[in-house]
């Protein structure tokens, strides 16, 4: 059989199953199995292939028809401007999270630049006012190496509690060096151990981000695949999947700038639930949801007061 033909034959049987995306799916497997580019792909259409190369593709169609995620058997995935390795110990990153770090890019760039007018007119340029980052729970690191690649001057703290997603994280970190990065393997939970690991260069920061586990755990919506392939410890959580978004913003907002800011991207059922409470907490100057491209609300945006009275 040429190339063409297995091809062919791939984007039939995803067809037939329904797949969403059959001939992205089929050149992308077509492409990893033959260790060729996809784009060579059509240059190639014509190639004879041998009996242990239609084995193995083979072995990946199944693999794929009987719902494996593409970027499990690749192993990797596209995430904003970076490719990211994954493996079934992290949450695959999702176009959704994108909204995410566009979103604190946007509070980056106008941070720094807003130091840098301050800097100038105090003409001192101290390394001790950079600003500082923390993201909670980063599995992969898609979050933290997308902006600590774009913000070098920017101080990035990462934590990840699983041993499995913190030797995703360390392989995703290495292929894309950053050096104003440190990831702590360290639960998100125990913030004082957290704080006290970022210690060495600042102990409040300027923004907390995070993509926490936010699926109820009684939600029938979700999909078979995510639940049967991806790791239940980054996607569920108690009380509704609020747990860990509300503990912590409970626990992190001592270490919070006056003026800093959370980000956390929540289920798009979850946003007038969080703002009612997060109001309640009289912490926030601002408290608002951001839409992801799909319209649907993503992120939960909060400011905090310059001091109590607001
Ligand atoms: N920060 C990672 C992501 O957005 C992991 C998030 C998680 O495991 N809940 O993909």
């Amino acid at each position: 059989m040429i190339l063409k033909e297995v091809l062919d034959k791939s984007i039939t049987f995803f067809k037939q199953r329904k797949f969403e995306t059959p001939r992205l799916d089929a050149e992308l497997l077509m492409a990893y199995g033959l260790g060729l580019e996809r784009i060579q792909l059509y240059l190639k259409y014509d190639l004879p292939l041998k009996e242990h190369e239609i084995t193995k593709l083979r072995e990946l169609v199944v693999r794929r028809s009987q719902g494996e995620p593409i970027a499990y058997i690749l192993g990797k995935k596209d995430f904003y401007k970076s490719t990211f390795l994954v493996n079934s110990h992290v949450l695959i990153p999702r176009p959704e999270t994108e909204t995410l770090v566009e979103t604190a890019a946007k509070l980056l760039a106008k941070a720094c630049k807003d130091l840098e007018d301050l800097e100038l007119t105090k003409q001192t340029l101290e390394k001790e006012s950079a600003l500082s980052v923390l993201e909670l729970g980063a599995g992969s690191g898609c979050i933290s190496i997308s902006l600590a690649k774009e913000f070098e001057s920017v101080c990035f703290f990462a934590v990840e509690k699983s041993d499995g997603a913190f030797a995703v994280l360390e392989e995703n970190l290495k292929n894309n060096p950053c050096e104003n990065l440190k990831i702590i393997h360290q639960d998100a939970e125990n913030e004082k151990e957290v704080v006290a690991a970022c210690k060495e260069t600042k102990e409040q920061f300027d923004l907390v981000l995070s993509n926490p586990p936010y699926i109820d755990k009684e939600d029938e919506n979700i999909d078979v695949n995510v639940k049967k392939y991806e790791p239940e410890l980054a996607l569920f959580a108690d009380q509704k999947g609020l747990y860990f978004i509300e503990s912590w913003i409970a626990k992190y907002s001592p270490y919070l700038k006056p003026n800093g800011y959370f980000l956390f991207e929540i289920g798009h059922t979850q946003g007038s639930e969080l703002k009612n409470k997060m109001l309640g907490l009289n912490l926030f100057s601002e408290v608002d949801t951001l839409k992801d491209l799909s319209g649907k609300e993503r992120i939960l945006f909060l400011k905090k007061k310059w001091n109590k009275n607001g």
